[in-house]
């Protein structure tokens, strides 16, 4: 029997339904020994499954979709069988008694790039749409899957082939001498496309926020509020739906959904002068993932003297929020000058009381705001894994290395562009070496 592969697609327990997908040359023949002869092309049929012995296993509706019309491109078959585990098991049995094997994780997928069905970033897309929590992460995951990644790849894929075909012409020249203009009329048309690349890969970190989670970090000094502050934002159902809290050993990231957006709330360790050296690294963790994170939350006790200003001042960047906790106490007598100097600073500054219940409404309306300005765009973003970005960047550095080369020799500028080519092919394309290839699809889940 040929390479027949099966899974359970849907998930493991007990359930109403339970999918088992089968894909490979072959896959009629191992169809026919449970269920008799396929059924018409993606119909479904109610059969009865029998293992090798003619012994009734379930009865199943039963789908045949023959390749390549099908999501691998191969000849594959569903069976929609009762969710039962037993059921599973015995179907499962039988499968492997007919001659098919159990799927490694992704590998229908796998199976789909290598037909054609997708190329890379569109099975990533798969990945991630599985994945998804929020609506942000399903609308981008369904627009990655529909290619708009790949396209905006591709409009600069082919300004870079269309200046070298241009150095190109001019290296075939028979003379020594390349003529003068040539490299003039590059220049223009690979400086657009550096400034294009550079400022998509400023925006790359969008797709990623939509992706992984838009990071806000609680910081300040210790007793300033921010364990409160975290606890009174997450019981703000409307606002903020979903949390549970999840701790690492000193960073505590909750995930929520701040206006259809995955986000990560995380409080840290206050940030002083640490005692012990489990302290300091706990402090040297909060400022790394404080330094990380899309937004900063400075959160300082209002009724405090000065002293409460120092800490994580360093930290914060304009467009961060400042936050004057314990506004229902007397405020500090620094409060007004502090305030006056964060705004200088380009911080915006809010009122609450964690405490009292006051100005959270606001504070909650405002990260709303930041977290649909951050996240969304005109366009689809360049990048929305690590992967992506830096193949962008690899993109990037040899258009800059060709603009050089350009006074120096046609040959070398021709060079970079077919590595800057080369770098953004294999952002959705087949030329990753095996491992690498086997290190994405190994992260999707079974039956996928
Ligand atoms: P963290 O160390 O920054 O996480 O601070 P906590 O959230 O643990 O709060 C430190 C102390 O300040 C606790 O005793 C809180 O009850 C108190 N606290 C927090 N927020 C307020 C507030 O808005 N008003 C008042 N009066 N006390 C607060």
């Amino acid at each position: 029997m040929a390479d027949v592969v099966f899974a359970l697609a849907t998930a493991p327990g007990r359930a109403a339904v339970a999918v088992v997908r089968l894909s490979g040359a072959g896959t009629d023949g191992v169809l026919a020994r449970l269920a008799g002869a396929p059924p018409p092309p993606r119909r479904a049929a109610l059969r009865r499954l029998r293992d090798a012995a003619g012994e009734t296993l379930d009865e199943a509706l039963v789908l045949w979709m023959p390749g390549p019309a099908s999501y691998t491109g191969e000849d594959s078959a569903e069976l929609h069988l009762h969710g039962g585990p037993a059921v599973v098991d015995a179907v499962t049995g039988a499968l492997l008694q007919a001659g098919a094997r159990p799927a490694e994780p992704g590998e229908f997928t796998r199976r789909a790039f290598e037909h054609g069905r997708l190329d890379l970033a569109e099975a990533e897309a798969v990945a991630d749409l599985v994945d998804a929590e929020t609506d942000g992460q399903r609308r981008q995951a369904l627009a990655q899957l529909g290619g708009a990644l790949g396209r905006r790849h591709a409009a600069w894929r082919a300004a870079i082939l269309e200046a070298l075909s241009v150095l190109e012409a001019a290296i075939d020249f028979p003379d020594e001498e390349l003529p003068e203009d040539v490299a003039e009329r590059a220049r223009p048309h690979l400086e657009l496309l550096e400034r294009e690349l550079a400022g998509a890969l400023a925006d790359a970190g969008r797709g990623e926020a939509v992706r992984e989670g838009f990071r806000i970090a609680l910081i300040g000094a210790p007793n300033a509020g921010k364990s409160s502050l975290l606890n009174r934002l997450l019981q703000r159902e409307a606002a903020i739906v979903t949390a549970t809290p999840g701790t690492t050993r000193d960073v505590i990231e909750a995930p929520v959904v701040i206006s259809g957006f995955k986000a990560l709330i995380a409080d840290m360790a206050g940030l002083r002068e640490a005692g012990d050296a489990i302290e300091a690294e706990g402090v040297r963790r909060a400022r790394a993932w404080a330094e990380d994170a899309s937004l900063r939350l400075w959160v300082v006790d209002g009724s405090a003297g000065e002293g409460a200003w120092r800490e994580a001042e360093d930290l914060v960047r304009p467009g961060d929020l400042l936050v004057l906790n314990k506004a229902d106490l007397p405020g500090g007598p620094d409060a007004a000058a502090a305030r006056a100097a964060a705004q200088a600073r380009g911080l915006e500054v809010l009122a609450a009381s964690a405490a009292a219940d006051g100005g959270l409404d606001t504070l909650a309306e405002r990260l709303e705001a930041r977290a649909a300005e951050a996240l969304t765009g005109q366009e689809f973003p360049a990048a929305t894994r690590a992967r992506h970005r830096a193949r962008l960047q690899e993109a990037l550095e040899h258009v800059r290395r060709a603009i050089q080369a350009l006074d120096t020799g046609a040959e070398y500028a021709a060079e970079d562009l077919r590595l800057a080519s080369r770098a953004l092919g294999r952002i959705s394309g087949r030329i990753d070496p095996e491992e690498v290839l086997g290190a994405i699809f190994s992260s999707f889940c079974i039956g996928k």
